[in-house]
């Protein structure tokens, strides 16, 4: 039987590639791929560690003559995202991954291939075996689960790392280099609430048909959040009908914009042909705002049930005021990176409870004071209308630092290399780098890596191409860092 990796270059690379997709590697279940890094250490006669969480780092002594080089780190994540089609009968917790070859791209069978971060860890490892690599001395720094919430880079102690030159190899667009990152932070606001008894027409509302996204990658389209068109629409209603509110909910995950919301309804007699008149111009406004970005946008108002008692008027009002008042989207561009996403806000999610309603505001930037401040203007927000914020967590940015040295130098190499122009990027969404740069003071990083499309679906692939010139790359700089 052919192996989809037969005749691939480079062979060490690709050897080291083939090796992880046999070991079961999800986040939180990296322990076999732990074991097998500690042991090709010791097999290959390295020094390496692993801390409590799972990190390994392995170091990888200079070539000759360059022993005086300063320290420089290589970093991936060995965890890999799970996702499969639903028809496949793939464990991932035990099978190897199917891979497969389709023309100039190596992708699997109804699987995450586990190309991000697989290649870039490949990458680091092939060079123990290199004897062509020119550089200084080397920490190859592996981290667990970086896929569900970064928490391997968050338990990394400052004594685990001598390097202050990092190289990321978790990015996957070729030509790119990646140079900051969003930090993030989310609030949640409580908001107390009281009800009373009011009879009349029971009806739901429902909001759907939005195209949603990832909160920071999408967050520049502008599409609509679902929780924000059903705040509209109720403060239409509001205004013509005298509106008894019961319930809304909104939104599921913290890094998605929200795609479908629903508020059970009261209406007096007589208020359901003006809400409908309100329904039917409230659409035109709605194709107006959103007939680009969301052009299946459905708001319809059906029937209602259920018994629960209304909000009490003040309660009702404080609680739509704050949906309607509560930002979301994009609040800064960058002024270091043109085109970059630079701070952004989304309405994730909006429940209630018997008592109280709880919303969550996921907020992201490369710059920490300005994420700082939206926070604090959430929670500004909270007091006036009579709620308690609370910071649920976050994580730090990486904010651009168009002066670094490895920069500059692996924008030389890159043009001496491919006889191209980098393209210099940053990314609105959370990467290790910026854990890693808030611990180490002084850390000088950049990120690259191989073409890797649809990475966290079953559709993910890697260019066979972009690898060996990712890898030339990797080794061009190293020596230039070396020397
Ligand atoms: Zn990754």
């Amino acid at each position: 039987m052919t192996s989809p990796f037969d005749g691939l270059e480079p062979k060490l690379l690709f050897s080291y590639f083939e090796k992880l997709t046999q070991i079961p590697r999800c986040s939180k279940n990296e322990a076999g791929v732990i074991e097998y890094l500690l042991g090709l250490a010791k097999e290959k006669g390295l020094e390496a560690d692993r801390d409590q969480a799972g990190n390994v780092v392995i170091r990888l002594p200079a070539s000759p003559g360059k022993e005086s080089a300063p320290t420089v780190i290589l970093q991936g994540h060995m965890d890999m995202v799970g996702e499969k089609d639903s028809d496949s009968p793939h464990d991932f917790a035990k099978d190897p991954i199917p891979v497969k070859r389709e023309g100039e791209h190596l992708t699997a069978e109804g699987t995450t291939l586990g190309a991000d971060n697989g290649v870039g860890l490949a990458a680091a490892l092939a060079l123990i075996d290199d004897s062509d690599a020119v550089h200084g001395p080397l920490e190859l720094l592996f981290t667990v689960d970086e896929e569900t919430g970064l928490t391997g880079a968050q338990a990394i102690s400052a004594d685990f790392l001598q390097g202050r030159t990092l190289l990321n190899l978790d990015s996957e667009e070729e030509g790119a280099i990646y140079v900051g990152c969003a930090g993030g932070a989310d609030t949640h606001i409580t908001l107390p609430l009281k009800r009373s008894g009011r009879d009349g027409e029971r009806l739901g509302v429902k909001v759907s048909g939005l195209k949603g996204g990832h909160s920071g990658l999408d967050i520049n389209t502008g599409r609509a959040n679902a929780v924000k068109v059903l705040a509209l629409f109720l403060d239409r209603l509001r205004a013509r009908t005298g509106l008894g509110l019961v319930n809304i909910a909104g939104g599921d995950k913290h890094n998605a914009i929200p795609r479908e919301a629903t508020a059970e309804i009261v209406l007096d007699s007589g208020g359901r042909a003006a809400a409908d008149e309100v329904l039917a111009r409230f659409r035109q406004d709605l194709q107006a705002c959103y007939g680009k970005s969301d052009p299946d946008i459905v708001v319809e108002l059906g029937a209602g049930g259920g018994d629960t008692p209304v909000l009490d008027q003040p309660s009702r009002d404080r609680l739509l005021d704050l949906l309607l008042a509560a930002p979301h989207g994009v609040l800064a561009m960058s002024q270091q990176v043109a085109g970059l996403v630079e701070t952004s806000t989304n309405l994730a999610v909006v429940r209630t409870e018997a008592d109280a309603a709880t919303i969550m505001e996921s907020s992201r930037s490369s710059v920490a004071p300005a994420l700082a401040e939206v926070q604090g203007g959430l929670f500004a927000l909270a007091r006036l209308a009579g709620g308690r914020p609370e910071d649920a967590g976050g994580y730090p940015g990486w904010q651009p630092n168009m002066d670094s040295a490895v920069l500059a130098r692996a924008r030389e190499v890159h043009r001496k290399v491919t006889g191209r122009e980098a393209e210099i990027k940053a990314i609105h969404a959370g990467l290790e780098c910026g854990i890693i740069g808030e611990k180490f003071g002084g850390m000088d990083m950049i990120s690259f890596g191989p073409q890797i499309e649809w990475p966290h679906s079953p559709s993910e692939r890697v260019h066979i191409g972009s690898v060996g010139r990712f890898y030339e790359f990797l080794k061009a700089l190293l020596a230039e860092l070396s020397g």
